[in-house]
């Protein structure tokens, strides 16, 4: 048995959902941000080139790490539907209340994190 209430679950589902609402906007948001480097060396110098290149670079790592969360929130979201949320996917022990309130999104046991 978990021993999560139903207002825990309440408040973890809100806040998984109003997580993924900021990174579904940030993500919108960076859209812009991902278009090809301009190559023009008439108007960009080197060095700034090189800085456009490493903010793409950036920009696309952050990206990256969006869509890793945003998969991690479909699934917990998805977990709380079928009343698996709270345990571990691995081993299938409750996980630790503490670890859930750090982060929702966690689908292990501490055990089978490392
Ligand atoms: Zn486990």
């Amino acid at each position: 048995m978990s021993t999560l209430t139903k207002a825990d679950l309440k408040r973890f589902k809100d806040q998984l959902e109003a997580e993924r609402d900021d990174l579904l906007r940030q993500q919108e948001a960076s859209d812009s941000d991902r278009a090809p480097v301009s190559l023009d060396q008439q108007s960009v110098g080197r060095l700034s080139r090189m800085d456009a290149m490493q903010v793409q670079a950036m920009a696309k790592a952050v990206d990256g790490r969006r869509r890793t969360a945003l998969t991690q929130i479909d699934a917990a979201l998805k977990r709380l539907e079928t009343d698996d949320f709270g345990f571990c996917v691995v081993c299938d022990e409750v996980i630790a209340r503490k670890r859930l309130e750090l982060d929702p999104k966690v689908a292990t046991c501490v055990a089978c994190a490392g």
